[in-house]
């Protein structure tokens, strides 16, 4: 397995290079030459003498772990020896996205004439008492829709329909998922699965609009009002420049140090710095780092828990492993990642800023949560569908958007223009979403999994022996197999929505 090592080790490098100086883009706006680093991944990727070792390892008769490392180089590679065309058209896409990307980093939003940032539009989505206002800066969201439409948006989908095509796939979707190892019939029962909970979902929806607004049922605008209402703590301005220490006693819990790890954290806001909220797994093991906004409230300690666990999660798997820690599924990832952020309502850490005062309110946020992100499979279909039907227009983006949540959730459609494409994957990470919702699923199973066979009722119980059934069953099999193998192993049964909805 030597020189297929020594291969993967080469690109690791390559894309160790490639986070790097993407880190330095996000946290200081500077381009010390990103689209030379990928080209150069590109013509490696492309080398015939790389693609013929490859199917060399192929051909040998291996131990199923060999036999695993060489399947996931395999899909890494394969892509780009198939045809000349897919490769121009990749080119293709490749160009567009960071063109349209462009437009979605520089884009500013405007109420009323002036501009708002993302995060001042989310703080008036919360606090905002004058529902009108609410409306507003929720429509704001849409100006986006229409520059980038006009930069090209739907040529993009286009183009990327006539990838998996010529590829030999059925559409996009199926295509990604397969590039992904995930099964196409993977979201065939979702519907049907969610329906019954539709029901609950939209009854609590209705109680706490006649509850906070005095209004028949709560509309897109009043989502995060009602929440902060339901859970005012969340909102407490609370000091951050001790967050290592909670973070890291947080940790100490589950018997891991992150003091023995090394992740830098970017945590506080500044000009040429992006505004969101991200892990940079710069080498597994080696170096994480991590990017945030946090301006001194309770609830931001949730984005440092979640990410701190990507942290955590890249430092369990081997640094030495590279081609297996390469087939680890983004669900697991973000399941991992989720379930640390989950805590944010759990005693083991709000101790540190809360009595137990705040228990009933931080539990009944948490169940009114969970049934609430139902709504976000509206976003993961409405991606697929703009891969499924034939779009020209941005209207037939809008009437999709309608006709869809009509069908899942009941919505009725507005006159307004839908708010849709500030939401980057769509542009930038298509048939992606569904990592966050599968790994929330996958971090339920876990959760009952654990229960039953340690016979507790909280991972708070025995958070030192969840830290082990986490690195045992999960982290250090989780590249060995491809997710819904994995899934099932862990928990006897197949992948399905039961585990979250049950
Ligand atoms: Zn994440």
């Amino acid at each position: 397995m030597e020189r297929l090592l020594d291969m993967a080790k080469k690109l690791d490098e390559m894309e160790t290079n490639i986070s790097k100086l993407t880190w330095v883009q996000y946290t200081a706006g500077y381009d010390f030459g990103i689209e030379e680093a990928y080209k150069k991944m590109n013509e490696f990727l492309e080398d015939k003498k790389n693609y013929e070792l490859v199917l060399e390892y192929k051909g040998k008769d291996l131990n199923p772990e060999d036999k695993r490392r060489v399947e996931i180089v395999y899909n890494m590679i394969k892509p780009y020896h198939l045809s000349k065309e897919l490769n121009d058209l990749n080119l293709e896409i490749q160009k567009k996205t960071n063109e349209l990307s462009m437009i979605l980093n520089t884009f500013r939003f405007k109420i009323d004439g002036k501009e708002v940032s993302s995060v001042e539009i989310a703080q008036i989505l919360s606090n905002e008492e004058d529902r009108d206002l609410r409306k507003k800066a929720y429509f704001a969201r849409n100006q986006i829709n229409k520059p980038l439409a006009d930069g090209g948006f739907i040529d993009l989908i286009n183009l990327r329909k006539e990838y998996a095509k010529a590829y030999g796939d059925k559409n996009f979707v199926e295509h990604k998922l397969k590039m992904n190892e995930l099964s196409p019939s993977i979201f065939d029962n979702w519907k049907e699965d969610l329906n019954p909970y539709i029901d609950t979902l939209n009854n609590k929806r209705g109680e706490y609009a006649r509850r906070f607004i005095s209004e028949e049922e709560l509309m897109p605008w009043d989502g995060a009002y009602v929440k902060s209402k339901i859970a005012p703590a969340l909102n407490t301005t609370v000091d951050m420049s001790k967050y290592y220490d909670y973070v890291r006693n947080f940790f100490l819990n589950f018997g891991i140090d992150i003091d023995k790890f090394n992740i830098t954290y970017d945590i506080f806001s500044r000009k040429n710095k992006s505004e969101w909220g991200y892990n940079f797994p710069i080498k597994n093991g080696v170096d994480s780092r991590i990017l945030a906004n946090v301006k001194n409230k309770y609830h931001e300690y949730g984005v440092l828990l979640h990410e701190t666990g990507h942290g955590v999660h890249s430092f369990l798997l081997d640094p030495e492993e590279i081609i297996l820690n390469a087939g680890v599924s983004g669900i697991v990832t973000e399941g991992i990642a989720n379930l640390f952020g989950g805590f944010l309502y759990d005693e083991l850490f709000y101790k540190n800023f809360f009595d137990s005062s705040v228990k009933e309110q931080f539990e009944e946020m948490q169940e009114y949560e969970k049934l609430d992100y139902l709504r976000f499979v509206g976003d993961i279909f409405l991606d697929h569908e703009l891969y499924k039907n034939d779009i020209k227009s941005l209207d037939d983006i809008y009437n999709l958007y309608f006709k869809l949540n009509g069908e899942l959730f009941g919505d009725k459609p507005y006159n307004e223009e839908p708010p849709f494409a500030y939401r980057i994957h769509y542009t930038t990470h298509p048939i992606y979403m569904h990592n966050y919702f599968m790994g929330d699923v996958t971090c339920e199973m876990l959760k009952k999994v654990f229960y039953k066979k340690y016979n507790v009722n909280s991972v708070a119980e025995k958070p030192k022996e969840f830290g082990d059934f986490l690195i045992n069953e999960v982290i250090r099999p989780s590249g060995l197999y491809k997710y819904e193998e994995l899934f099932e192993r862990i928990s006897g049964d197949k992948f399905s929505l039961k585990w979250y909805l049950e």
